[in-house]
């Protein structure tokens, strides 16, 4: 496996912000996951993976680590009988194109979230009533110590989280679905795509949701919408004037932009609401919110 050095990540996030990661590596297989994580504990360097950065921001300095993307057998994509069977690399896109290939359902709210499987497990990812959590029966979780497949309850998975810590990393998914029709299942991804498009930005570089919602009557959206921050810019990026969760690369954006940004929202929503705001986003380098 290569190890590259000074890879800018940048191009591995969907907002297109943060600098190099000191190592980078695209392991195919579990041997090779295997093999990359076991230097990197007996330097005591630190590991990161990242899916396709989807909620994701990067230190602009860049990140002392070994950085790792899953590829070959690690994202790759099958059907067995009701199992969607799936490497923790693999894109959600392709992870639903197969189940609906094979006449299996259940996984169609994964249509609007533009990340992969592994990513899904540790955010506990979800739309539209439904989560990673209702659909997972276990994942093959890998760290310097070995692998083990653990089921949901044992992941810890609860609204937009999991318990899994850095330098543990989702190689394997198995999800369990339920047969349907192959021509149901499009027509209702065509109509969680249209609902999404109606209400949040789609064509805009961004990393999802900047906060988790509160527990609240308004979610995050609404609470920032209410503050008066849709539109608000500091540096290249602005909070979306189409939805107030969601913050886009309006122009050159830095992720020290970002981080003003989400500190200016939680400043506000706390005044005026007195709440504090959790940031759904994870953050890889040295960031930090005031
Ligand atoms: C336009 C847009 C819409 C979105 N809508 C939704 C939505 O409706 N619902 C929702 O829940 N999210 C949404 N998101 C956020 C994002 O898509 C999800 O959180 C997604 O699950 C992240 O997956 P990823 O592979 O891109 O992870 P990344 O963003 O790359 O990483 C996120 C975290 O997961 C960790 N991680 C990634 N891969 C692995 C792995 N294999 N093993 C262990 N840890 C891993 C990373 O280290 C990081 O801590 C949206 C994002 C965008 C840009």
């Amino acid at each position: 496996m290569i190890v590259e050095r000074d890879v800018p990540l940048a191009r591995f996030t969907t907002i297109g912000t943060g600098g190099p990661a000191r190592l980078f590596a695209r392991p195919q297989s579990l041997a090779e996951l295997e093999e990359a994580l076991a230097p990197a504990a007996d330097e005591a360097l630190s590991v990161a993976v990242v899916g396709l950065g989807s909620n994701l921001l990067v230190a602009d300095e860049g990140v002392d680590a070994l950085v790792l993307r899953l590829e070959g057998e690690l994202a790759s994509v099958e059907v067995r009988a009701e199992t969607l069977v799936v490497g923790g690399g693999a894109a959600n896109a392709v992870a639903l194109h197969a189940a609906r290939n094979a006449g299996l359902a259940g996984f169609e709210f994964a249509c609007a979230i533009p990340g992969t499987a592994g990513g899904g497990v540790r955010m506990n990812a979800g739309a539209y009533g439904r989560d990673w959590e209702a659909v997972v029966s276990r994942a093959l979780v890998v760290d310097s110590a070995g692998h083990a497949w653990r089921t949901p309850d044992e992941l810890g998975m609860t609204y937009r989280h999991s318990n899994l810590g850095a330098g543990q990393i989702v190689a394997r998914v198995e999800f369990g679905l339920e047969p349907g029709e192959p021509d149901e299942i499009k027509a209702k991804v065509k109509e969680l795509n249209a609902l999404r498009k109606a209400a949040q930005p789609t064509n805009r570089r961004t990393f999802g949701s900047v906060f988790k919602n509160p527990d609240h009557e308004l979610s995050a959206g609404r609470m920032l919408e209410a503050c008066g921050l849709k539109g608000h810019r500091i540096g290249g990026a602005q909070i979306s004037p189409k939805h107030g969760n969601f913050i886009e690369n309006a122009d050159g954006a830095r992720s020290e932009d970002a981080i003003a940004l989400m500190a200016e929202a939680r400043r506000r929503a706390s005044e005026q609401f007195g709440v504090a705001l959790e940031h759904e986003v994870r953050f890889l380098g040295a960031l930090e919110l005031p």
